[in-house]
């Protein structure tokens, strides 16, 4: 059986990124930039005031008790009045650029202010409270990398340098497919026998989450007729994504539908747990990856696999989830066979990060993963894990 890392490695080996589009700024939040964002301005353009006070030439001050005459005010917008002469000192405001000829901002608490003329406090360094031009961002600077994330901060920095368009990759539309006799979409009735389809809802959102576009093809009933029919809507997909139906069931046919005609199964099994019976092949020339039913096996297979091809489609550099150790809290017993994804809560105990299982880990408990902000990851061959040790953990989005 192959490894969890073979299996991404395969996934992602045929997967490539989509191609670029230009998105409005306000609307680039959580893209991934499809070129490096080098500046063609220094920010800030000038030196300028970084408190309200009185821009001064320190040579001027020779101690405390100074008196130094207002030449002139300077608000935020407007830019210096002509020339600034010695002994004299001009009331500048935050962000207004400092007049010629001053090397210093003295804060306006620090000095006594008369009609005409201000009394020195408290002797200035030179440089002191002055912002210096393309001290942030310097013109020819890279400053946002290809495949970054776009967030606030970075929204910010294109706005500053007035790209109102950004290049991105697009937005991966993801196919989403559950099967099975027994399960129940939410506009079917509840009969002897169904269950409800959690899993197309938690497939849904997660795909939502990462920014992917899902489209939705409701439930496939288990035989072969049913399953390429729904399955032929997925034509403009980027990836499809099924879940159920790759067990060694009677009714479990997405596997064999993945590797006829036309269609090919790269792989079956993954050596986890949970999550074993994976799937993954190409269904019209379309990456499928073919889920476990089992919600939970849903969920961790989405995670390990999904999610990172989901983040290759868009763009970015990072495709794994976050990795952290922490301590745990009680000890965890496994059967060393596989290496093995426990749902756990990670919280901050004083200086460390601890850990512990969120509940019971059967794969069908969704209610312990939503108790959940990680996996803790119990490597093949332990089966114990003493209270007390560190252990590698993976944190969801959004959750901590
Ligand atoms: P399967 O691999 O198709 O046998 O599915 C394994 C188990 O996962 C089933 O017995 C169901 O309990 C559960 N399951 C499958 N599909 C779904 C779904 N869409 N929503 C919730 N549970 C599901
Ligand atoms: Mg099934």
């Amino acid at each position: 059986m192959i490894t969890v890392k073979q299996a991404r490695d395969i996934i992602l080996g045929s997967i490539a990124a989509l191609p670029q589009e230009l998105v409005c700024l306000e609307d680039a939040i959580g893209r991934y930039l499809s070129t490096d964002i080098i500046s063609n301005i220094d920010i800030p353009p000038w030196d300028n005031s970084a408190m309200d006070g009185y821009a001064v030439h320190c040579a001027d001050i020779d101690d405390t008790g100074k008196q130094l005459k207002i030449a002139y005010e300077l608000p935020a917008g407007t830019t210096p009045k002509g020339p600034f002469g010695k002994d004299q000192a001009v009331r500048i405001m935050t962000g207004a650029p400092v007049p010629p000829g001053t090397d210093a901002v003295i804060m306006r608490e620090h000095t006594s202010e008369q009609d005409t003329y201000i009394i020195i406090d408290k002797l200035p360094k030179p440089h002191q409270h002055i912002r210096l031009k393309g001290e942030d961002i310097k013109n020819g600077d890279l400053v946002l990398r290809k495949g970054i994330r776009i967030g606030p901060a970075q929204i910010g920095i294109l706005a500053s340098l007035r790209r109102i368009l950004v290049p991105c990759h697009q937005r991966p539309a993801v196919a989403i497919l559950a099967t099975g006799d027994e399960i129940a979409d939410l506009d079917e009735e509840l009969s002897q026998g169904k269950i409800s389809s959690s899993n197309s809802y938690t497939l849904i959102s997660l795909v939502k989450e990462l920014g992917g576009i899902p489209i939705y093809l409701g439930v496939a009933r288990d035989n072969r007729e049913d399953l390429v029919e729904k399955l032929s809507q997925a034509k403009k997909a980027d990836l499809i994504l099924t879940s159920g139906g790759v067990s060694m069931g009677d009714y479990d046919i997405v596997k064999e539908v993945m590797s006829q005609g036309g269609n090919a199964m790269d792989f079956w099994k993954v050596e986890m747990k949970p999550g074993k019976p994976l799937a993954f092949g190409k269904i019209s020339d379309i990456p499928a990856i073919g889920l476990p039913g089992n919600p939970v096996s849903t969920m961790t297979s989405f995670y390990q696999f999904a999610r990172p091809a989901i983040l290759k489609l868009m763009g970015a550099n990072n495709l794994l989830l976050p990795a952290v150790s922490a301590k745990l809290v009680s000890e965890i017993k496994s059967t060393g066979d596989r290496p093995e994804y426990l749902r756990g809560l990670i919280e901050k105990n004083g200086p460390e990060l601890t850990v512990t299982p969120a509940g019971p880990q059967g794969s069908g408990i969704l209610s312990s993963l939503s108790r959940a902000n990680c996996f803790i990851l119990v490597s093949k061959g332990t089966t114990i894990v003493h209270k007390g040790k560190l252990i590698d953990c993976e944190i969801f989005e959004g959750t901590w």
